[in-house]
C-alpha cells in the first residue's frame, strides 16, 4: 500500500510525531530511511508474502458467522480469522514484517518490550524462525503475573530480562529497552509491536498489519459483491484495528468502529497528550502521568493509542465505543457456543459491539469483525472468572 503523505510525515493532524532525545532520534531517522527503501522492494514483498503464506499460514478466512447472524436476526456478520494465524493473533504480522527489515539492515538482536507477554512471544517466535538473538524487556511484576509467558519465550530461545527499575511495569520496560537501542543500535533493531511509540514506528506497523483489510476487501468483495457496512476491531494500542481498517479509510460509506474495554477507554476519556515519545490521546493520572489501567483482556490494558486512531476519531472518520469486562466475557462464550470458535478476551470486546450493532441494522447490512486472536490462551483465566460468580 502506498503511504500517504501523513504517514512519510508521522503526524496524523496534531498526533503523532517523535517526541525522543537526540541520539534516539538519529536512530529512528535511520530506521525511517531503510523502511523507506525496502517496502516497495519487490525481493523484500516476495520474502514477506512467502512466509505469511508458508509460516503463518495467510490468507486467512473471512468466515460468514452463519449460526450468530440466525440468532441476532439483523446484520450479516463475518469473522476475518486472524485467530488462525501460526501463535494466534494477528501481532506476528508486523513481527515477521519487521524482523525481515532488521535482517535488510544487517541486525543481528533484536529487542522488544513486553507487558501481557503476547508481544514478546511473537517477537521470539519470529527470531527463532530468522536465528536472531533474542532480548525481551518485561517488568518484574508482569514477569511474575505472566511467568507461563515467559517460560513460552524462553523455550522459543529467548532471554527474558526483567526490569525492576521504576515501578517494575509496561513503561519501565520500554524505558529499558530505548536504552538498550541508543547503546547498541549498531547492531540492534527494537521490534514495536503496536501502532504506537515515536514515528516511524506507527506507521511501520500499519503497513504490515493491512494486509488484513487488503485480505478481508477482496474476500468480501467476492462473497457479497459489495464493501461492508462497517468493520469493527478491538483497539488497544490500535495494530489489529488499524490494519483491519486501513483499507477502507477511503471508502467513506464504510463505518470504522473501534471497540474498547470500559475499563480502559483511552479514546472515550482520554485527552491529547504526548506519552512514551509520540502525542496521542490518553488517560492520564492526578500527577499527568499515564494512569494504569485494568481491563479483564491483557492485551488492551494501555493508557494510549496510536497517532492515527486519536486522529481518526477526532476528524470523525472512526467511531470509538465501550464494553464492559462483563459484556466481553458474554460474548466469549456465546461465540464458543454458537460457533464452535473461541475467540481472545480482546476480540471478545469486539464480538459483543458487533452483536449490538447487528441488532440496529438489517439483513441487507453486512458487518467484518475482526477476530484478532484465538482464547486459548484466556480458558483458563475465564475459568476463575465464571466459577468466582
Ligand atoms: C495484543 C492483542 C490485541 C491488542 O493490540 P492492538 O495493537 O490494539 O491490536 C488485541 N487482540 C489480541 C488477540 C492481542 O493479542
Amino acid at each position: 500500500m502506498e503511504l500517504t503523505s501523513a504517514e512519510k510525515k508521522g503526524y496524523f493532524g496534531e498526533f503523532g510525531g517523535s517526541f525522543v532525545p537526540e541520539d534516539l532520534q538519529l536512530v529512528l531517522n535511520e530506521l525511517e530511511n531503510q523502511f523507506l527503501k525496502y517496502k516497495d522492494d519487490p525481493e523484500f514483498i516476495n520474502e514477506y508474502q512467502y512466509y505469511l503464506k508458508e509460516y503463518i499460514g495467510r490468507e486467512n478466512p473471512l468466515t460468514f458467522a452463519e449460526n450468530l447472524t440466525k440468532q441476532i436476526g439483523g446484520a450479516k456478520i463475518y469473522l476475518k480469522r486472524e485467530d488462525l494465524n501460526h501463535t494466534g493473533a494477528h501481532k506476528i504480522n508486523n513481527a515477521i514484517g519487521q524482523i525481515l527489515l532488521a535482517k535488510r539492515m544487517g541486525a543481528k538482536r533484536i529487542i522488544a518490550e513486553t507487558g501481557a507477554g503476547q508481544h514478546g512471544v511473537a517477537t521470539a517466535t519470529a527470531c527463532a524462525m530468522f536465528g536472531m538473538e533474542c532480548v525481551i524487556y518485561m517488568g518484574k511484576v508482569d514477569t511474575e503475573r505472566q511467568a507461563l509467558n515467559v517460560f513460552r519465550m524462553e523455550l522459543l530461545g529467548a532471554k527474558v530480562i526483567p526490569v525492576t527499575k521504576g515501578q517494575g511495569r509496561l513503561k519501565d520496560a520500554v524505558d529499558e529497552a530505548l536504552d538498550d537501542l541508543v547503546r547498541n543500535y549498531k547492531t540492534t533493531f527494537y521490534l514495536l509491536g503496536s501502532a504506537v511509540g515515536p514515528h516511524p514506528y506507527p506507521s511501520i506497523v500499519k503497513h504490515f498489519q493491512s494486509i488484513i483489510s487488503e485480505e478481508s476487501k477482496r474476500q468480501i468483495l467476492e462473497k457479497e459483491g459489495k464493501l461492508p457496512t462497517a468493520v469493527v476491531a478491538c483497539t488497544g494500542g490500535g495494530s489489529n484495528a488499524i490494519g483491519a481498517f486501513a483499507h477502507y479509510i477511503d471508502e467513506e460509506d464504510v463505518r470504522l468502529v473501534g471497540v474498547e474495554p470500559a475499563e480502559a477507554a483511552t479514546l472515550t476519556e482520554g485527552v491529547p497528550a504526548v506519552i512514551h515519545g509520540f502525542k496521542c490521546i490518553t488517560i492520564l493520572d492526578e500527577n499527568g502521568e499515564p494512569k494504569p489501567t485494568f481491563s479483564i483482556a491483557a492485551g488492551l490494558d494501555y493508557p494510549g493509542v496510536g497517532p492515527e486512531h486519536s486522529f481518526l476519531k477526532v476528524s470523525g472518520r472512526a467511531e470509538y465505543v465501550t464494553v464492559t469486562g462483563q459484556e466481553a466475557l458474554e460474548a466469549f462464550q456465546m461465540l464458543s457456543k454458537v460457533e464452535g470458535i473461541i475467540p481472545a478476551l480482546e476480540s471478545s470486546h469486539a464480538v459483543a459491539y458487533a452483536v449490538k450493532l447487528a441488532k440496529e441494522l438489517t439483513p441487507n447490512d453486512v458487518l467484518i469483525v475482526n477476530l484478532s486472536g484465538r482464547g486459548d490462551k484466556d480458558v483458563e483465566q475465564v475459568f476463575g472468572m465464571i466459577n468466582k460468580k
